[in-house]
């Protein structure tokens, strides 16, 4: 048997950074918390090349005396507990006095700190765990902590990080967590010098997620208040119109600590349930406050999960609180700024918010107006590709309008639920020309894309001349085939053998994967510029995954640009989508380069892309069809190599023989 030895402290910290520290972010995580414990009502965070270059955080709080500089690198040292009862109800987000120890075990660390009742502050270096003396410095109260050449110690853990952009996105992640859970702190996070949030203190909480998230998504939150003595919950969700693909939207808050619950977040779901398609999750701000015995925030190294001790009943105020906030709530509509009271608290605010949401539209219109007038050429024109079929000639609803820029242009808003901007007063829609809806959000140049609100998915009426080929392809395709469509989602014609039932989607969506493959093997796709980029925001990890995958997305026609924090603006986008949100869209994509993993094989990942296009290109079950849109569609069934599965392998036709029909009606 080997000897049994104790471990040197070096490697007892080495370890519990293991568990403490993975990645810049977790830097950044226990660096924010100490500042807040210490009171900060400032906070200023500075990270260089994803944090692995250096990582600093100053603050204005408490400041730490020079007697316990080396008192706070050491393991096990804290000034948050006592006595082991205080285990039992932590009121600070620290209490395990191991994150600076671990911290400074893995990189070249320096603390300087004056406190409020000293004269002078003082300094303490430490690299790879070796802290060198104490030395006085002259600084302002507060605490400043350096944090550079992360893991440079520990190559194995260093080989981990990933890119820039994947580590700062972890770190805006986490810093978004923090500054929600303390709207009252000013807090800045800059990147290479760049300012990516800047975020003055505010009393609502509602103001830091329009600060964080948007406007437009704090518009439409909801917002919620429940007391179960002792329990309170409160905080915001979003209406159901707003919703993600994932639940990283989910925002929980217990007692100002950023937590995660699958418990609570199931129960959110419930409370959604019947609000949300399948597939789709909730959005939530939502903070428990509940006294600290309550609840056990000891049971996770980075003190992410926490054990309640009644889980169950919070588990039920929580689906009891949203489900009769929701049936109290007019779900059907949209929220309005003057609506239902989730953002402006009395009317004066609400028409001052009115009028600033004029004022941006208004902004924007001018803008665009000037990029139109510089404006030559269409960005892409419908015969960009000679020789190949146009994508879907009787079905692109995305087309680009051939017309010269200027005459009859026309520019729609087009918002999740393809109806005019529900902000927008009478007044307002009045002073506009005919048929021209600008909205904030985004402007189109495009033909054939419906802004109103009734049957937005057929085709409208293109201006004469507009589109040639629509015409003389359908008139082709009728002189040879024709089909019926019934109960909007099939399609049934007569072919050789007997009678074919074809799903209009699955064919629909086939046909595109073919032709968006075709356009592959030619280039990249055709691409429809915007007039405006449209802003989508986003998560940091996903901003992140968004930006290392630009160029992919760019051979689909998707071009993006950072913009700052975790928003992305779409330039141009895929031109067979017209009609789909860039936003949804660019949420899909994400979805399945996410799902890709994290080596993704490239022309797998290209593949599944393209999947995903074309099936949010396509006619849905449920679009009545043309019948020039029907003849089209049969018509080209039989250009591809594999029409008889859509690209999920689903069968798109069912023949039925005239042999069995026979059979059936007893004529053998
Ligand atoms: P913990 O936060 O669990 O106590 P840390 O290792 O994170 O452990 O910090 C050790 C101690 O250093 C804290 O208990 C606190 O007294 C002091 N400290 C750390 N950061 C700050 C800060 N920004 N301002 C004031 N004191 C701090
Ligand atoms: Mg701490």
């Amino acid at each position: 048997m080997p000897k049994i030895q104790r471990l040197s402290v070096s490697l007892i910290n080495k370890i519990a950074a293991g568990e403490v520290i993975e990645r810049p972010a977790s830097v950044v995580k226990e660096l924010l918390e100490n500042s807040i414990d210490a009171g900060a009502r400032r906070i200023d965070v500075a990270v260089e090349k994803g944090g692995a270059e250096l990582i600093r955080v100053s603050d204005d709080g408490c400041g730490i005396a020079p007697d316990d500089l080396p008192l706070a690198v050491a393991s096990h040292a804290t000034s948050k507990l006592k006595e082991a009862d205080d285990l039992f109800r932590v009121g600070t987000l620290g209490f395990r006095g191991e994150a600076l120890a671990s911290i400074a075990e893995v990189s070249r660390f320096l603390l300087v700190s004056r406190a409020a009742d000293q004269a002078e502050g003082a300094e303490l270096e430490v690299v790879a765990g070796e802290p060198a003396p104490v030395v006085p410095r002259g600084c302002p109260v507060g605490t400043t902590i350096e944090v550079r050449n992360l893991f440079f110690n520990t190559p194995v853990r260093r080989k981990f990080l990933r890119t820039n952009q994947t580590e700062l996105g972890h770190i805006t992640e986490t810093f978004t967590r923090v500054a929600l859970a303390s709207p009252g702190v000013h807090l800045t996070l800059r990147h290479n010098g760049r300012v990516v949030h800047d975020l003055p203190p505010c009393t609502a909480g509602v103001d830091r997620i329009a600060r964080l998230f948007g406007e437009d998504l704090a518009r439409q939150l909801i917002a919620v208040d429940s007391v179960d003595d002792p329990v309170r919950l409160w905080g915001y969700v979003a209406h159901p119109s707003e919703s993600r693909a994932n639940q990283r939207m989910q925002y929980l808050f217990l007692n100002g600590r950023p937590i995660r619950d699958r418990s609570l977040q199931h129960a959110l779901s419930e409370a959604y349930r019947g609000l949300l398609l399948t597939g789709r999750y909730p959005i939530a701000f939502l903070s428990l406050e509940m006294p600290p015995e309550l609840v056990d925030v000891n049971v996770h190294p980075t003190k992410l999960e926490v054990r309640f001790q009644d889980g169950g009943r919070i588990y039920s105020q929580l689906l009891a609180t949203l489900r009769t906030r929701f049936l109290t709530s007019d779900l059907s509509t949209p929220l309005v700024a003057s609506g239902q009271g989730t953002r402006a608290e009395s009317p004066a605010e609400a028409d001052q918010l009115a009028a600033r949401a004029a004022e941006s539209r208004e902004e924007l219109v001018r803008w665009a107006k000037d990029q139109v007038a510089d404006w030559e050429t269409p960005a892409a024109a419908p015969d960009q590709h000679p020789g190949l079929p146009h994508p879907s000639p009787a079905l692109g609803y995305g087309q680009p309008s051939p017309a010269p820029i200027g005459a009859g242009l026309t520019m729609h808003r087009l918002d999740r639920n393809w109806q005019a901007p529900a902000h927008d007063s009478d007044e307002e829609r009045e002073r506009r020309p005919d048929r021209q809806v600008v909205g904030a959000a985004a402007l189109y140049q495009s033909a054939g894309v419906t802004s109103g609100g009734e049957a937005p998915r057929t085709l409208e009426p293109r201006p004469a001349g507009a589109e040639p080929s629509l015409a003389s392809l359908a008139a082709d395709a009728r002189r040879t085939v024709s089909a019926m469509q019934i109960h909007n989602r099939y399609l049934v014609a007569e072919s050789d053998e007997g009678v074919v039932v074809i799903d209009q989607h699955a064919l629909h969506e086939r046909i595109l994967y073919e032709q968006l493959n075709e356009q592959l093997a030619h280039g990249d796709l055709e691409a429809q510029q915007l007039l405006v980029p449209e802003p989508v925001d986003l998560s940091g990890p996903e901003a992140a995954l968004v930006l290392e995958n630009r160029e992919l997305l760019a051979r689909l026609g998707m071009r993006v640009e950072a913009f700052g924090g975790g928003t992305i603006l779409v330039t141009s986008y895929p031109a067979m989508l017209g009609r789909v949100p860039p936003g949804e869209i660019l949420r899909d994509l994400i979805e399945q380069l996410s799902v890709a993993g994290k080596t993704p094989h490239r022309p797998q990942v290209l593949d599944e892309l393209l999947h995903t296009c074309a099936c949010k290109a396509a006619v849905k079950a449920g679009d009545p069809l043309s019948a020039d849109e029907i003849a089209a569609l049969i018509d080209q069934r039989h250009r591809f190599r594999d029409t008889h599965h859509c690209p999920h392998g689903r069968p798109t036709e069912l023949v039925f023989t005239r042999a069995e029909l026979d059979k059936q009606f007893l004529r053998t």
